[in-house]
């Protein structure tokens, strides 16, 4: 990982850290962000507040779960799930939120269904991964398997995770499955939502696709 890379990252979690907390995704120290850069992770420390987060408290993991720089305190306990999707799937950056909406929906719901087009850039409607204690494997293998072909997945009792190709991707991410979850279950308040068929979403992607339009 060369240098300046690698602080360039830093820095970017720092802020994306920041803007999550005060756009109300994340709260005091839940949560967690990581960027992968070659075989290595950056990820956010474990327990350490996104108001207070600096660069140098950042930690720096191999893929193989090896700690390389325990950052502020040591890295993400939720650090064996984040590598697992990387292990995975092409993502390179990570964020874990408990944002409200998503949380909430995934104690109700078994999947967030194609309620708005939106959905087509989290690969489709949205998986409910299993309950499992925070940082253990088994959590950790119920949302890599949630997350095949999908760039977002709920836990069920405990948040959400997205992914994306850079860290602004994995971000904006966060927050469309955010607007997605909050706009579904107001509408199942009133009624059951309607849902888009494969044909209707086949067909977003084919316009998207011919007009460069990112959903
Ligand atoms: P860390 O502070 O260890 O990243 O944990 C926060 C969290 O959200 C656990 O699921
Ligand atoms: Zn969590």
């Amino acid at each position: 990982m060369d240098d300046t890379n690698e602080q360039k990252t830093r820095t970017a979690l720092v802020e994306a850290g920041r803007h999550l907390h005060d756009t109300g995704l994340v709260t005091g120290t839940s949560g967690n962000l990581s960027v992968r850069i070659g075989d290595q992770v950056l990820v956010t420390p474990s327990g350490v507040n996104y108001r207070t987060l600096e660069p140098a408290d950042i930690a720096r993991v191999a893929l193989d779960g090896e700690t390389l720089d325990a950052g502020a305190t040591s890295p993400s306990s939720e650090t064996p799930l984040h590598l697992g999707i990387y292990r995975t799937t092409d993502a390179r950056a990570i964020v874990h939120t408990h944002a409200p909406w998503a949380t909430a929906l995934g104690l109700v719901r078994d999947e967030l269904p194609s309620v708005h087009y939106a959905v087509l850039q989290l690969g489709g409607p949205v998986r409910v991964a299993p309950y499992a204690t925070f940082g253990s494997q088994e959590l950790a293998d119920h949302v890599r398997r949630a997350m095949l072909d999908r760039k977002a997945a709920l836990m069920r009792n405990h948040g959400a995770v997205t992914s994306g190709a850079t860290l602004a991707e994995a971000v904006h991410n966060a927050e469309s499955l955010e607007w997605l979850a909050r706009l579904y279950l107001r509408a199942a308040r009133l009624a059951e939502p309607a849902t888009l068929t494969g044909e209707q979403l086949e067909d977003v992607r084919r316009r998207a696709t011919a007009s460069g339009y990112q959903p």
